[in-house]
């Protein structure tokens, strides 16, 4: 990975869909993987209850490890609660815990509910290139947390039926998060997952969400890879876990174009050929 560009200030990407079960975790931790790899440093915040991203990354998250409900609640600095991952040089994890699930209520009556996190971000010292942010599949003040402390939306999709049934409200929460509390919020980043070529209705789904979304999806697909989805119970990513499987390469490129493509997709030419 040597070679490619690094950010000039950190990009906070915000991996959000409240479709459970799209590929949000997955890609997180497999894109932030990639992007370590390389050469980037990337944090992932796990702000999922369920810290299916912390078990991933095999990051310890039971109940009494400091994690991000500290931070959001209690205030605890980010620098408290970040561990290391092991085995990916340069990839860190805030993780979370079951505590979690109740800082969606708790959230509501403390001061400045809605940028406990981006304070947080903006007080964590260590320098990084990539900060990655695993939602839950809703949209609460978990998600607003998320979409108030990046400028970054990535929205992972799943090439299946009502693919993009459920997105308007997404996109009319990212629209209203914009309006009244970070300006700078944009979707950049759009990434077909779990992709099986073979099917005709993958590839209808895909064409439709590219007329959609031509500048922000991704070239690279994600295809459909029982490796992928066996790494997590090793506590790996699908990167060291097989690193020379098709969805191994496939999160690397589609992070290589990620760092490539910048924080402005609009900003960039897009070529009409597709590269597959
Ligand atoms: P979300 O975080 O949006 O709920 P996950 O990332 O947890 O979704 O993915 C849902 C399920 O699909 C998980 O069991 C995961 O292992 C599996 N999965 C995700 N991506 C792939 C893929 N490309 N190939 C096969 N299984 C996948
Ligand atoms: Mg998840």
């Amino acid at each position: 990975g040597e070679g490619l560009p690094r950010p000039e200030e950190t990009r906070v990407m915000v991996v959000a869909n409240q479709k459970g079960g799209v590929g949000k975790t997955t890609s997180t931790v497999n894109l932030a993987a990639s992007l370590a790899l390389h050469g980037a440093r990337v944090l992932v915040v796990d702000l999922d209850p369920q810290g299916n991203a912390s078990t991933a990354l095999g990051i310890d998250h039971h109940s009494d490890v400091p994690s991000i409900y500290d931070v959001l609640v209690d205030s605890r600095p980010l620098s408290e609660v970040v561990q290391p991952v092991k085995d990916v040089e340069g990839l860190f994890c805030a993780p979370a815990t079951i505590d979690l699930a109740g800082a969606e209520i708790e959230l509501v009556s403390l001061v400045a509910r809605e940028s406990r996190l981006q304070r947080a971000l903006s007080a964590y010292e260590q320098p990084l290139d990539y900060v990655l942010i695993d939602c839950p599949p809703s949209l609460g003040l978990l998600t607003v947390n998320a979409l108030v402390a990046g400028a970054e939306v990535v929205i992972p999709i799943q090439c299946e039926y009502y693919a993009l049934e459920g997105l308007g409200q997404l996109l009319r929460n990212v629209d209203l998060v914009k309006g009244h509390l970070n300006p700078t919020l944009h979707i950049s980043t759009i990434l077909l997952t779990m992709y099986d070529g073979r099917t005709r209705l993958a590839s209808q789904v895909a064409e439709e969400v590219r007329s959609h979304f031509s500048n922000e999806v991704l070239r690279t697909n994600i295809p459909r890879s029982v490796r992928i989805s066996e790494a997590p119970s090793y506590g790996q990513t699908v990167l060291t876990y097989d690193p020379g499987s098709s969805g191994a390469l496939s999160y690397l490129e589609a992070a290589r174009e990620i760092a490539l493509r910048g924080a402005h997709p609009h900003q960039e030419q897009h070529s009409t050929v597709e590269g597959k």
